[in-house]
């Protein structure tokens, strides 16, 4: 997979948060997800973001991928503040950007793998991409090309997850934001899921992913521990 899908001309962090406050407000209730989060991710990194339940990971992850934006504080993608930046924007650097990964899979279950992934790709325009093309050699990257015509209740949860990273990086992203992406596998599956997302950073992509094994966060290049929406420390990778 070649590296990155833009050139970029700024220096700087991928993603740079600064001081975030984050507050869920339904029906009256008050919940402070994040709590003062200072956090860079560099271009080409691998981060693991870990914590107990409820401490706040994917909230700082819906921030990162601008899902949600900072009640206070700041989001910078690629050097430019996220502040002003309009919903559709948002929605165009996210297409064109940031593939998302998540525990529950979210594929459309009237699509067949090959249109799931396909339709991802379609959404992203990228002329520059042979479509078909494109999705068969993700496809074959991730393994599921045997399982092209089915459709997701028809597979595994494995093979779903395998659909998912490859919809998630068939339109070549920058980053990768992966939620608790092993969080439904028996432990095979989800090594060998963990194995391709680290291809995918191997081949250059930024790789930020939540998770609760511990086996898994200590492979990234850097480690988040979050508690009660603070980062409690970050640490490097014990080479
Ligand atoms: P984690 O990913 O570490 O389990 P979350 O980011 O999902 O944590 O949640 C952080 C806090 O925000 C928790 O107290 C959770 O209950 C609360 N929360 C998460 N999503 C919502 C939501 N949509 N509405 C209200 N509270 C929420």
């Amino acid at each position: 997979m070649p590296p990155q899908s833009f050139t970029t001309h700024s220096t700087g962090p991928l993603i740079r948060l600064k001081g975030v406050n984050f507050t869920y407000q339904t029906a009256g209730r008050r919940v402070k997800a994040l709590r003062d989060i200072t956090l860079d991710v560099e271009r080409g990194e691998f981060v693991s973001i870990c914590g107990p339940s409820g401490c706040g990971k994917s909230t700082l992850l819906n921030v990162m991928g601008t899902l949600d934006r900072p009640e206070t504080g700041s989001l910078s993608f690629r050097g430019q503040d996220m502040a002003n930046a309009t919903s559709s924007s948002l929605a165009r650097l996210r297409a064109l950007d940031i593939g998302f990964v998540f525990q529950s899979f979210n594929l459309i279950d009237s699509l067949s793998v090959y249109e799931n992934i396909k339709l991802a790709l379609l959404y992203r325009r990228r002329p520059d991409i042979d479509v078909d093309e494109r999705v068969e050699e993700v496809m074959d990257l991730v393994g599921i090309a045997h399982r092209a015509r089915h459709l997701p209740n028809q597979l595994s949860g494995g093979q779903q997850q395998r659909c998912a990273i490859a919809r998630a990086i068939v339109g070549k992203p920058s980053i990768i934001l992966a939620d608790e992406p092993t969080g439904n596998l028996d432990s095979e599956n989800a090594a060998q899921i963990f194995n391709i997302l680290q291809a995918v950073h191997a081949e250059g992509c930024t790789l930020v992913i939540v998770t609760h094994s511990p086996a898994q966060a200590d492979q990234a290049e850097r480690i988040v521990e979050m508690l009660d929406g603070r980062i409690q420390f970050t640490r490097r990778r014990l080479s």
